[in-house]
């Protein structure tokens, strides 16, 4: 069985450690393995990141940003085959799979924008004679954790804004599913990446700890679920680290009375069960304000859940492939199973799906479930799976006050026809991410990604401009050159323009 081991100084390296398993779940069987890094090979791509770092620091950013051209035109390139990597340790569709790297290329073409985003502030006249300027300087060494559930786009939102920002990065990619991230790093280096300036270390845990705990990394992104989420924040910060780390969600949409409903309803599939429920922007709870909306909303949908096209990611033509691993699988069952022993209507029940020839895939079909309660499991927890939840209500206000009140506050919409409704849930809704008629209002990558209350912890966002501000720091200079004939006497008031 083909191993996967680490980048590290612009070369393969391999410890013959402890290794995991890496899955194909439309077969439900093992076709890699990955190494799982101990400290040592951490601390490895900590020095050689440490080493390459004076020099790419004062690479010029155009040419830093000539790297990240040559960087995108490869991964055009190499498309099909990063798809079919992405699809095959997934289990997302292919046209999902290119969808995802198509978003995940959109940061790279930003970060081609580097010498105009790195540009600076300047004043002049600041003081008399005195000139002023802020300058946004690169951190270090600065790393990144990353989900299963995007291999090639997460990562992406990282490493190409840090790096062209004058940083050296190590990414510790999901052990899951690492094939078509270490793919992409290493069309990177072929883009003319000098050595070491960025490394991929595979592992779990102990990878993590070590970054966290190595005084040379100044700063962690970190994307996956909420407890690791959190872990990472306070042992990050608690050791002086700046730390972005965005956790997981649980997005519900409000449908009024007056929505388009063909077109909420379409929109609602595909945010529901698309990549099998397993994004941290689908669409896992709908809240329909009055019980006329609700009806309606589970006649159509009810027909389209049960005609979902499932099998294989790998086949072209479908909706929806596995889940990720068969522990997900059962988490997902279980919930499913805890939902009905909890009291909520099962008007779609996936449990029963059987892909013909992948008998042993991680397959569940869609489900829905009327009648849900905020008190209930399944409407409180992120499922991470293909179940839409109907929670009925019998207003706008009492549906904001639901999503206001949940613990996680990624994403949300609305669907209507009424601006002024709209407006108000724009403005007094407690989510980071708000769609109008929009189901998954995932940002361009010329905005930043991220979440409010318990699915972000950190000030800035992934990303954007807020990705540039997390991955430098400012500098400001104040500047006099002394006339040669003008002596100044000492001056011991606070200096002021007044
Ligand atoms: P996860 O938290 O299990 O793993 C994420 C990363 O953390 C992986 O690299 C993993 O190796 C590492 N990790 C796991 N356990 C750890 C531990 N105990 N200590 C240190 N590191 C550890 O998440 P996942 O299952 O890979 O991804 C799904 C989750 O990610 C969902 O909750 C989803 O909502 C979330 N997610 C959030 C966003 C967002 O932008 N907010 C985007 C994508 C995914």
């Amino acid at each position: 069985m083909t191993s996967i081991a680490h980048l590290i100084n612009g070369e393969t390296v391999s410890t013959n450690g402890r290794t995991a398993q890496v899955f194909n779940p439309s077969i439900g069987a093992a076709v890699r393995e990955v190494e799982l890094a101990d400290r040592a090979t951490m601390q490895l791509a900590i020095d050689a990141a440490k080493a390459a770092y004076p020099a790419w620091r004062n690479t010029p950013p155009a040419k830093r940003a000539q790297v990240m051209f040559r960087f995108k035109q490869l991964l055009e390139e190499n498309k099909d085959k990063i798809v079919a990597l992405i699809s095959e340790e997934h289990g997302k569709t292919l046209e999902d799979a290119h969808g995802e790297l198509l978003r995940g290329i959109e940061n790279v073409e930003f970060a081609c924008a580097a010498p105009e985003l790195l540009k600076g502030e300047y004043s002049r006249n600041a003081g008399p004679a005195i000139d002023s300027w802020s300058d946004f300087q690169p951190l270090g060494v600065v790393a990144g954790i990353t989900p299963f559930n995007f291999p090639a786009m997460v990562p992406l939102w990282m490493y190409p804004l840090a790096i062209v920002c004058g940083n050296c990065f190590i990414l510790k990619p999901s052990e899951r599913d690492p094939s078509s991230t270490l793919l992409i790093a290493s069309l990177l280096l072929e883009a003319g990446l000098p050595r070491g300036v960025m490394n991929v270390v595979n592992g779990d845990k102990d990878a993590v700890d070590a970054l966290i705990e190595a005084p040379e990394v100044k700063a962690l992104s970190f994307v996956g679920s909420t407890p690791i989420a959190e872990y990472i924040y306070s042992e990050g910060t608690r050791r002086g680290k700046r730390v972005q780390a965005l956790g997981g969600a649980k997005n519900h949409a409000v449908i009024l009375p007056d929505a388009d409903m063909d077109n909420t309803v379409n929109a609602l599939m595909g945010a529901a069960y698309g990549s099998c429920g397993e994004r941290c922007m689908a669409i896992s709870v709908a809240v329909c304000v009055g019980d006329q909306v609700a009806d309606t909303l589970i006649a159509k949908l009810t027909p389209k859940i049960k005609a979902l096209k499932i099998g294989a990611g790998t086949s072209a033509g479908l909706d929806m492939g596995p889940l990720v691993t068969r522990a997900h699988c059962d988490k997902v069952r279980g919930y499913v199973d805890a939902g009905v022993a909890e009291g909520a209507e099962l008007v779609v029940d996936g449990r029963g799906l059987s892909v013909a020839g992948n008998e042993n895939g991680y397959f569940l079909g869609g489900c829905l479930f009327d009648r849900v309660t905020p008190q209930m499991s399944i409407y409180t927890d992120e499922i991470f799976g293909p179940v839409l939840v109907i929670v009925r209500v019998n207003s706008l206000e009492e549906a904001m006050q639901l999503i206001n009140e949940h613990e996680y506050g990624n994403g949300t919409c609305i669907f209507t026809r009424d601006g002024e409704a709209a407006r108000l849930f724009c403005d007094e809704i407690e989510v980071g991410m708000v769609g109008v008629n929009v189901p998954l209002p995932v940002p361009v990558s010329y905005h930043s990604f991220g979440g409010w209350k318990r699915s972000l912890f950190g000030d800035l966002h992934a990303y954007g401009p807020d990705g540039v501000r997390f991955y430098t720091k400012r500098k400001t200079i104040t500047q006099r050159w002394p006339q040669r004939a003008s002596h100044e006497a000492a001056q011991f008031a606070f200096p002021s323009n007044s």
